[in-house]
């Protein structure tokens, strides 16, 4: 039995007239010449490779998309976090910013008094002496820390400068000395009497009375 194929789409007719009808009704199309069929279906099938190649591009897009933004997430949620942090304001909260580094040679004695589970902790005397005068010493063990200090410098006027540099003992916001927050206390840090939150940070002056405990 002879058939009739559309050029078109491939529809199978078993009568030239089925076939005729067809294009009629689905391709409008009377009389065409079969290479104008065949046109057809070129164009059909670069329309819909246009349609594929359009879509892959569009998907690519959300794809580089996921990749832009999950950046932008973790440094929105990093910058959330610091922003949360206290931020240093010197003088008005007591915490430290450059702004406290003295210009030119210093001599300042702030106190440093240290007490764990209520008992008040030596601070050694002839720290930082031996070998090279370090810029924070003591001379006895009255917590009397002697800042004598030719350049000051963010690097070396900080507490942080005499635990790590001179006492080589832990200090920060969590740690004092062996004892750390959890169960057994927290370190806590007071100038003059306030509560301060610079811990290590903070950049003594004159005179300071400064208490740090473990509580
Ligand atoms: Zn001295
Ligand atoms: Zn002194």
């Amino acid at each position: 039995m002879e058939i009739f194929k559309c050029e078109g789409c491939d529809r199978i007719f078993n009568s030239a007239e089925g076939l005729d009808q067809h294009n009629r009704d689905k391709h409008g199309i009377g009389l065409q010449s079969k290479h104008e069929l065949r046109q057809l279906k070129r164009q059909e099938i670069e329309k819909q490779e246009n349609l594929d190649r359009s879509r892959a591009a569009r998907s690519k897009l959300a794809k580089q998309g996921a990749y832009i933004g999950v950046p932008v997430i973790i440094i929105a949620i990093i910058s959330a976090f610091f922003l949360s942090q206290p931020q240093p304001t010197s003088k008005t909260t007591g915490y430290t910013s450059f702004a406290d580094i003295p210009e030119g040679p210093i001599h300042w004695h702030p106190e440093l008094e240290i007490s764990i589970n209520d008992q008040n902790q030596v601070v050694p005397a002839n720290l930082g002496l031996v070998g090279a005068h370090q810029s924070i010493h003591t001379h006895d063990s009255t917590g009397t820390l002697h800042y004598e200090n030719n350049n000051p410098t963010p690097e070396n006027m900080p507490l942080r400068y005499f635990f790590d540099s001179v006492w080589r003992k832990q200090f920060n916001s969590t740690c004092i000395m062996n004892y750390c927050n959890g169960d057994s206390g927290t370190v806590k840090m007071f100038v003059n009497g306030k509560e301060n939150f610079g811990f290590d940070n903070y950049i003594p002056r004159d005179k300071d009375k400064i208490r740090i405990e473990f509580a």
